[in-house]
């Protein structure tokens, strides 16, 4: 039979990586939580209209890049979403969660995105993501920056591996407007410069152009009128108290007006984190400042702010500035050997359990030495061994298998029922031995 091989650019998450992606999930969700977050989960499938709506019609994304589909059963238009701060709005709208005040909230998730698959860049990915909804303050902005950065240092990431902060301010709707026509008024003079793309984007949405990344347009881009020159008296206000704050807690960060992101919604504060140690794909996390985005959506006007971290460049940082070694899988690694020895272990890797270890116990027949290789490899803190004796007398043997000398194991023999104590007092002598 011919095998039927994965979607192009949707991966598999094998172990032991997905031991890593474990971790990095359980500690991104503490310091969410940390900050008063609460979990938010919608579904992968919305209507389509919805991040037509949410993200703009001229956006990479909706021009390009989203998976959307006809429900061959009832006609729906429906959509795998690119990102997730408009189903957030929705729901948020559609269960009325804002009635009694403000909302932080995150997600974790895969997201979907129809682009030319290369490292970094995949057709699934996954997102962590915060959305702060009914929050107008400059002090919201910068909570969410110092979260970020407090996140790289519970990741592990020394500030010099840390990804940078680029910082920038689109302003309100009248302010990009009257940027708007000056972009227009200075690339149009300059039109046969242009690609297609932003010549097309020239009447649709010329910011974007700003966006681009085609060398050659590069010095054109470099010359345009700056949003920043357009800001009035409450966006500078608004910036300033931003980036004072960031000051005032010390994160480094860097102002850059090309800074537009590549969806609609955004106003005031917009920001990247940017590494240079992923390459090409070296924007790890992006986010911004919505305001106008719920009632957009059909909500009662809340001012919001959020953001999402791409898992799969921020785990490819991680292992690029510091391989993560996956901790052990399991605690105990039970071998066992006889005659029809596999009902007894069976209950002795239970008894194991119950005294709160992980326990993985071999399966099948095989040689005692084999056994021992297996354990080894398993990453297992200790082996278990019950042979014909052990059995009768209703004992084990535990074995270190991680001392700092293998040859000088240490072995005991000890009840089912001391088992589990003892175990752990051996696993707590190989991890101070190991520094883990
Ligand atoms: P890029 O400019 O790299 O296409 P983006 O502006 O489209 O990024 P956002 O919509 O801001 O990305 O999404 C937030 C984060 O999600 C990105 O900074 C990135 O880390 C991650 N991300 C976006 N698209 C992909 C993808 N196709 N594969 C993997 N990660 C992605
Ligand atoms: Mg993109």
């Amino acid at each position: 039979m011919d095998k039927i091989v994965g979607v192009k650019g949707m991966n598999d998450l094998l172990p032991p990586q997905s031991a890593i992606w474990e971790s990095v999930e359980q500690q991104v969700a503490d310091v969410f939580r940390a900050y008063g977050y609460a979990a938010i989960r919608t579904p992968i499938v919305e209507p389509t209209a919805l991040f037509i709506r949410g993200i703009g019609e001229v956006t990479d994304i909706v021009e390009k890049e989203m998976y959307s589909f006809t429900d061959a059963l009832n006609g729906e238009q429906l959509t795998l979403r690119p990102e997730n701060t408009a189903a957030v709005v929705r729901a948020c709208i559609e269960h009325n969660l804002l009635y009694d005040g403000p909302r932080r909230l995150w997600y974790l998730g895969p997201m979907f995105r129809h682009e030319r698959p290369q490292k970094g860049r995949y057709r699934q990915f996954h997102q962590f993501g915060v959305e702060a909804l009914g929050y107008g303050q400059p002090a919201v902005d910068a909570e969410q920056l110092l979260m970020i950065w407090r996140l790289w240092e519970t990741l592990g990431l020394s500030v010099a591996d840390r990804p940078q902060l680029q910082l920038n301010s689109l302003g309100d709707l009248s302010e990009r407007l009257a940027h708007r026509q000056a972009l227009v008024d200075y690339f149009s003079a300059a039109k046969d410069r242009l690609d297609a793309d932003s010549q097309r984007r020239l009447q649709t949405n010329p910011l974007r152009i700003l966006d681009s990344k085609n060398p050659d347009m590069a010095e054109l881009i470099s010359g345009a009128p700056k949003l920043s020159s357009f800001l009035g008296q409450a966006s500078r206000a608004h910036q300033d108290a931003v980036c004072q704050a960031l000051t005032v807690a010390g994160v480094p960060f860097q102002m850059n007006d090309r800074l537009v992101r590549g969806l609609d919604y955004y106003n005031l504060t917009v920001f990247e984190w940017v590494t240079d140690r992923l390459g090409a794909q070296g924007t790890v996390c992006g986010g911004g400042r919505y305001d106008s985005l719920v009632e957009q959506m059909g909500g009662k006007p809340a001012p919001a702010c959020g953001f999402a971290i791409g898992v799969e460049r921020l785990i490819a940082l991680l292992e690029e500035v510091a391989p993560v070694a996956p901790a052990p899988g399991v605690d105990v690694y039970l071998a066992h050997f006889g005659e029809n020895s596999e009902p007894a272990a069976l209950h002795a890797a239970e008894a194991l359990r119950s005294q709160g270890l992980r326990v993985a116990m071999h399966s099948g027949a095989a040689s005692i030495k084999s056994q021992m290789k297996k354990a080894d490899g398993s990453g297992a803190w200790l082996a278990a061994i019950q042979g014909d004796d052990e059995r009768q007398a209703g004992t084990m043997v535990i074995k270190a298998l991680r001392g700092p000398d293998p040859s000088k194991a240490v072995q005991q023999t000890v009840s089912l029922a001391q088992a589990g104590m003892v175990a752990k007092q051996m696993i707590q002598e190989q991890r101070t031995h190991s520094g883990a």
